[in-house]
């Protein structure tokens, strides 16, 4: 799970963590109220979106004023920012952070995530701050230092310094860059996140360490025990199709391709994209509807399928194994005649029962093609929806 920026900067102030002084805003009046409460002679407006590269998209400005903030919130706040992980319908801008300018000295890099090659936390750091990490690690690999953390130690002190040297912090900032790198370990582990990134991090003039830019995400499966990050979860910038999925348990990600997937299984679903891609068609979707597909499921699983406009025909691709292919059937019909669906519907069924499945989808009248095998059944879909 992803939060916003100012949320999380929140969460690094409760943990002793260094950030600048800051509000949410969600109209142009609270952020000027904002930015008189804060008194700072230079003030950032920061347009909230679950993205990064704002900065380069236009998403923050600086204000010298409170003209000037007024001006840029109103420019910022209601507008859609495109920026390189928006994708290129952007996001629509809802709240603002209102912070403190702050004078940086240098932009540094410092993350936190999960490294599966050697199962442990590690931290990385860099002294290109301020730009995508991504292109330090392919262009200059060698100006990213990486500490591996052992569970039981955590992050010690003498890593930490190490890092701070290596990424050339000016000494007389290296304590402070220390504290802040535990700082933002104990986050890391007790927040349960999955990714913690600074980008950048920064030495001012005055001699502080602090982040200018958070973000933290979270391991979804730990979320049972992390109810005050539940609650900062913002709906407005998640699919409206995935929010709806996920309230029947249905795992579903919104692709842009346009032929609609049910599968069972997230391994078969994914054999199933793969699939269609080889006979060139394109997946609108991955969508396991799980175990236990009800025909409410099945039914919901459809709806969330066709709310997608670009869906110009469907692949059910479903292996009975603890369902039985009759059961399936008999859901994929009572969907279909529930929702009067009027695009090509490829099915292939497997497994247990499946003789009795494919004589209910045979013997139901509606305009279901029927595949014996997952090629099969792709090379169909794809040449229905051409
Ligand atoms: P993004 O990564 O989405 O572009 P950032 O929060 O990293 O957004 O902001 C982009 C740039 O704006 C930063 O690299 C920094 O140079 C500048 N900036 C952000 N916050 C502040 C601040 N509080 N004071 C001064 N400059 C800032
Ligand atoms: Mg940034």
């Amino acid at each position: 799970m992803n939060i916003h920026e100012y949320q999380g900067k929140q969460i690094m102030r409760d943990f002793g963590v260094s950030v600048p002084n800051g509000y949410v805003a969600y109209t142009v009046d609270e952020a000027v109220e904002a930015a008189e409460k804060l008194g700072s002679s230079v003030t950032v407006v920061k347009a909230q979106i679950h993205a990064g590269g704002r900065g380069k998209a236009g998403g923050v400005k600086i204000a010298k004023n409170l003209d000037e903030v007024r001006t840029y919130a109103d420019e910022i706040l209601g507008s859609t920012l495109v920026t390189h992980q928006t994708g290129p319908e952007g996001k629509e801008v809802k709240r603002l952070l209102i912070e403190e300018g702050c004078d940086i000295q240098s932009e540094y890099y410092v993350g936190l995530v999960l490294d599966r090659a050697t199962s442990r936390v590690t931290m990385m750091a860099s002294e290109e701050g301020g730009t995508e990490i991504e292109e330090v690690a392919s262009e200059t690999p060698e100006k990213i230092f990486k500490e591996v953390i052992d569970p039981v130690t955590g992050l010690t002190p003498f890593q930490a310094r190490r890092l701070a040297f290596n990424i050339n912090i000016p000494k007389e900032a290296v304590g402070k860059a220390v504290k802040f790198m535990l700082g933002l370990y104990d986050v890391f582990v007790k927040k349960d996140c999955s990714v913690a990134e600074i980008n950048p991090l920064v030495t001012t003039g005055d001699g502080d360490v602090l982040a200018l830019d958070t973000k933290l995400n979270f391991d979804d499966n730990a979320l049972f025990r992390q109810k005050d990050i539940m609650e900062l979860r913002d709906l407005d910038e998640e699919d409206p199709k995935e929010v709806e999925a996920s309230k029947y348990d249905l795992s579903y990600i919104a692709l842009d391709g346009n032929i609609g997937c049910m599968v069972n299984g997230a391994g078969l679903a994914m054999a199933t994209m793969d699939t269609i891609k080889h006979y060139s068609g394109d997946p609108a979707n991955f969508l396991d509807v799980g175990g236990g597909a009800t025909t409410e499921k099945v039914t919901e699983a459809f709806k969330i399928i066709l709310s997608d406009d670009n869906v110009k025909g469907i692949f059910v691709n479903i292996f009975g194994g603890i369902m039985k292919c009759d059961v399936i059937a008999e859901g994929v019909v009572e969907a279909t005649k529930q929702i009067g669906l009027t695009l090509p519907l490829v099915v292939r069924l497997e497994g247990t029962n499946v003789e009795d499945g494919k004589k209910i989808l045979d013997e139901s009248g509606l305009n279901i093609t029927s595949a014996d095998s997952m090629a099969e059944g792709a090379q169909k879909i794809v040449e229905l929806v051409k």
